[in-house]
């Protein structure tokens, strides 16, 4: 992956989400082995997440999981690229989390204070959580509001058990 991130930032990527800067370092060091040269930060923390996301899954941690995609999905957006996807991958495991639970009948989107008129519509919705995972109403393709880029939306927008 291309790269203009600061390593700095790289690594608050991974620390942001209880990954601790030394799996970074850790990581930079077989990358440079491997391809005998010095990888990108950007390339050193994705090489990070995706490990994390090998080990949330095979720990059936979905909180984790769906905050390491989310980890994933700032990484792609800060450098240029579509996140949605990942964005999505994001909403469905935090929606297993409670589908694991199996506490949770519905779910409610909870936009954020500054999302876009697009989110706001779907503030406060309520969904089965099957129709939720079904349809993943968000991330919305419409989001406009955006995070590093100018053309694609980014809105925080997530789900909350309705209890
Ligand atoms: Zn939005």
């Amino acid at each position: 992956m291309a790269s203009n991130l600061s390593e700095n930032t790289a690594i608050r990527f991974l620390t942001n989400i209880q990954i601790p800067a030394k799996a970074y370092s850790e990581a930079k060091s077989e990358l440079q082995l491997k391809f005998k040269k010095e990888p990108s930060p950007g390339d050193v923390a994705w090489s990070v997440l995706n490990d994390s996301i090998l080990e949330c899954s095979h720990e059936k941690n979905y909180q984790k999981l769906s905050s390491v995609y989310y980890s994933m999905a700032l990484l792609l957006d800060k450098e240029g690229k579509d996140a949605f996807t990942i964005r999505q991958q994001s909403a469905k495991w935090g929606l297993h989390r409670y589908l694991a639970a199996g506490l949770v009948q519905d779910v409610q989107i909870l936009s954020a204070r500054d999302s876009c008129p697009q989110c706001k519509k779907l503030e406060g919705k309520v969904f089965p959580l099957e129709e939720a995972l079904q349809k993943l109403p968000v991330p919305s393709r419409a989001c406009s509001r955006p995070l590093h880029q100018k053309t694609r939306g980014f809105c925080r927008c997530t789900y909350v058990a309705v209890v």
